[in-house]
């Protein structure tokens, strides 16, 4: 097959003429060419593979470039990354591997674009575009990788279990493929991720995680998700979530299968406009405290109370395990859980205004994100009661919005600060400024006074004199 009218792009010749000059071959390998193929025609980073030096192929490129690009080398590694058109191209030599028992971290020796091709992972990433003169712009592909695109089976060029073994972190690369690109995983090939599962222990916790943020990530990541269940490593990962399967029935009554559900959650997030990958986390953690708060309550069936608060406090734990960041992303997952049952508790119409602007005052911002959460939370296979729990929610938001627009709730900023009352009152700091000012919040938050200084100032005298300050004017 030749790919020489559809390799249009500039920097190829400029790679071709510069690998000419240092006379190695070279070739377009890995992603690039995956994608290109699948029709793609944007593409993030380029591998360029060298049979030679990676590092002098990267260097003679940057000569051909204007202005000369930036050039990152990595001596180590023999490799080099090159800064172009806000794209990264990054060279390698050719090379062939041999791996200890207990590190994912190979022997390199250099070698033949045939040694090249049978270290990479799957059939379809090992698919070669050649950029010499002899035969520019053919494909390469010794192990019917163009097939198995058609097909979309992903396959490992080599026997699987060696090659999940030498490299554990494979196993994730082929289940993140196959929810990203929607493909199958061959059968051997799968069977051969259940055998090794355990050999994911000695991967690095950064990089099992960004392969899981990727499925995450994907159209639909219960593709990943299920796969990541039934190869057994998701209950190595994160058995937080494994641990909610299976139904239990007890006097004819059963509850939800809340793993499932939970997918469909997941699934049904990923779908909004709008989703970050936090969101998606959220969804995916937001039942997890389910398995330590069920009981059978024999008067009303299966009782999960207080799982929301519960699933909320298990998340440091398990993103310190899976080195996800802490600080604000962590911050609001944890709201998210912890707050996922409020919306529906205020639906109706009996709901008194103050209950609102609570929620609206503890999520600020990510009220959207609480409610877009909710509607994703609603899996009934009833049409009927699916549209009315979506239609009670959107009549939830036409209320917050209306009290948000009146009472600005959402950005609330005390219109009264501590130096107000210690200038009032002619005080130094104590607990009764905080007692005046959370008085005056719970005011403004149950309506009883409305969101200005004025009304606020009035009210923090009022209190003031409760507690025994007078009001000190100077003269
Ligand atoms: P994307 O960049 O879209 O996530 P990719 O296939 O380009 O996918 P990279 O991590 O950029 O993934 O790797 C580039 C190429 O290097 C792959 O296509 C594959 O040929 C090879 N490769 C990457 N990681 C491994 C691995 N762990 N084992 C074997 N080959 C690998
Ligand atoms: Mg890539």
């Amino acid at each position: 097959m030749n790919l020489i009218n559809a390799i249009h792009r500039k920097i190829f010749r400029i790679v071709s003429i510069s690998a000419k000059n240092i006379k190695q071959d070279c070739y377009v390998i890995g992603g690039y060419v995956r994608d290109f193929l699948l029709g793609k025609r944007d593409y993030k980073d380029l591998d360029i593979l060298t049979i030679g030096e990676g590092i002098k192929l990267a260097k003679e490129v940057s000569r051909h470039i204007k202005p000369k690009p930036k050039i990152n080398i990595f001596k180590r590694f023999g490799t080099a990354m090159l800064e172009y058109d806000d794209k990264k191209i990054e060279f390698v030599g050719s090379r062939k591997e041999s791996y200890y028992l207990y590190s994912r971290k190979p022997m390199i020796e250099s070698g033949s674009l045939e040694d090249d091709q049978n270290r990479r992972d799957f059939t379809i990433n090992s698919l070669a575009i050649s950029l010499n003169k002899k035969n520019y712009g053919e494909l390469i592909d010794p192990f019917g990788g163009l097939l198995d695109l058609k097909k979309k089976i992903l396959r490992t060029p080599l026997n699987s279990d060696i090659t999940y073994s030498d490299d554990p972190l494979r196993m994730m690369r082929a289940i993140r493929f196959a929810s990203q690109l929607q493909f199958f995983i061959e059968k051997n090939s799968f069977q051969s991720i259940q055998k090794n599962k355990k050999r994911i222990h000695i991967v690095s916790k950064e990089r099992i995680t960004e392969e899981f943020n990727k499925i995450l990530l994907s159209k639909k990541p219960s593709v990943g998700l299920f796969l990541l269940n039934e190869s057994g490593l998701l209950s190595i990962i994160l058995p937080e979530l494994t641990l909610l399967q299976g139904v239990e029935e007890r006097n004819g009554h059963k509850h939800k299968e809340n793993f499932c559900h939970t997918l469909k959650v997941v699934d049904n997030i990923s779908k909004e406009e709008k989703n970050t990958i936090w969101l998606r986390w959220s969804a995916l953690l937001h039942d997890i405290g389910k398995t330590s708060t069920k009981k059978f309550l024999p008067e009303v069936g299966w009782s999960f109370h207080g799982h929301e608060l519960v699933g909320s406090k298990m998340i440091p734990k398990i993103f310190q395990r899976l080195k996800l960041p802490k600080g604000e992303s962590m911050i609001y997952v944890i709201k998210m859980i912890k707050n996922s049952n409020r919306p529906i508790s205020l639906i109706g119409n009996h709901t008194r205004d103050s209950s609102i602007r609570r929620l609206l005052f503890d999520m600020g911002k990510d009220i959207e994100d609480l409610i877009k959460l909710c509607i994703a939370d609603i899996t009934t296979k009833n049409s009927d009661k699916k549209n009315l729990y979506t239609k009670n929610f959107y009549f939830l938001m036409d209320r917050m919005k209306k009290l948000e627009e009146r009472d600005r709730i959402q950005n609330w900023k005390s219109p009264i600060s501590g130096n107000d009352i210690m200038n009032t009152f002619h005080i130094q700091p104590c607990k009764e400024i905080g007692i005046i000012k959370n008085f005056i919040k719970d005011s403004i938050l149950e309506g009883k006074i409305s969101n200005n200084f004025c009304s606020a100032y009035f009210l923090m005298l009022k209190k003031g004199e409760e507690l025994g300050f007078k009001k000190i004017t100077k003269k």
